[in-house]
């Protein structure tokens, strides 16, 4: 009998039932605000992490309405991996109903992921919301840039080591091993990119600006007239005339956005309507950050043989 409770006490020791919370090692516990910095402080953290997202990759992240359901992932977070430039402001009020001292503005647990990015799109004037959802620090879409990559994942390890001092190596050793695996990646998409490169593309929203010039393709226009806007019909009278005239190929779509739409001018031009993983998750398959590129990259060879 004692035998026996011996090994079921040592069964859930294994199991890690047994062991104080307090003392034991436990992972810290990660939330970002879309699933794309949550697949890379997956990457990076490895098994010191736990990582939610308070989003889904088929979301337009603009819009993302702040539920309870969100702050209450908030609620025990020890760090919050946020976007910036202006896509995830939403979640500073996720915080502020999250009561949560780790991750308010300011805190060692607040990860902002776009300092030190080169953002493109820099408006050169002053922005107001006549011009629609132009972000005024820059576009903000440029986390499935595998171009950098190395910046995300640095700020990650940065952040994550102010409040786990002692992982830094670790957090360290994991963001090479992804990065070398990204590297021997981006060899085969270049390779696979190279006969489209100059190709002409127009894109329903400008969330792909920052991955279409990694491959060297050229964005010549948005089906949006202005950001967030649904397309006025002059503006799409102007976009068909310039995708004829340009010889342009293909439009990619937002999951969430109008495809029967674009699909409309596409038929007008000639040209094929294609859903792009704008994000982690947005497309089937899409599912870490590396699937959502690879496909991004297959759509677009394929598109633009
Ligand atoms: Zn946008």
């Amino acid at each position: 009998m004692r035998r026996l409770t011996f090994i079921a006490g040592a069964t859930l020791v294994a199991l890690g039932l047994l062991i104080p919370s307090a003392q034991a090692a436990r992972k810290l516990r990660v939330v970002a605000t879309i699933p794309d910095l949550k697949s890379l402080v997956e990457a990076v953290g490895g098994d010191l992490v736990e990582v939610d997202s308070l989003t889904r990759g088929t979301q337009n992240f603009h819009e993302a309405e702040v539920r309870p359901s969100m702050m209450l992932k908030l609620r025990r977070a020890d760090a919050l991996v946020e976007n910036g430039a202006d896509l995830d402001a939403w979640a500073d009020v996720a915080v502020l109903g999250a009561n949560n001292s780790n991750i308010v503005r300011g805190a060692a647990g607040r990860i902002e992921i776009s300092r030190g990015i080169p953002l493109l799109e820099v408006p050169s004037v002053r922005v107001d919301r006549s011009m629609g959802d132009v972000h005024p620090l820059g576009n903000p879409h440029f986390s499935l840039d595998p171009g950098l990559a190395p910046i995300i994942t640095q700020n990650i390890v940065d952040g994550l080591a102010r409040i786990s001092a002692d992982d830094r190596q670790a957090f360290e050793r994991n963001r090479q091993a992804f990065l070398a695996r990204l590297d021997r990646e981006m060899e085969r998409w270049m390779k696979l990119m190279a006969p489209a490169r100059g190709a002409k593309v127009v894109a329903y929203h400008p969330d792909v600006i920052y991955f279409l010039t990694r491959f060297g393709l050229v964005q010549v226009a948005t089906l949006e007239d202005r950001p967030g806007i649904p397309p006025s019909p002059q503006h799409l009278v102007q976009i068909i005339r310039l995708m004829k005239a340009d010889g342009v190929k293909v439009i990619l779509v937002e999951p969430w956005n109008d495809f029967k739409l674009a699909q409309r001018v596409a038929d007008e031009t000639g040209a094929k309507a294609l859903v792009f993983a704008t994000a982690v998750g947005a497309v089937k398959g899409a599912d870490n950050y590396i699937a959502a590129i690879d496909h991004n990259v297959n759509t677009l060879a394929e598109a633009l043989k």
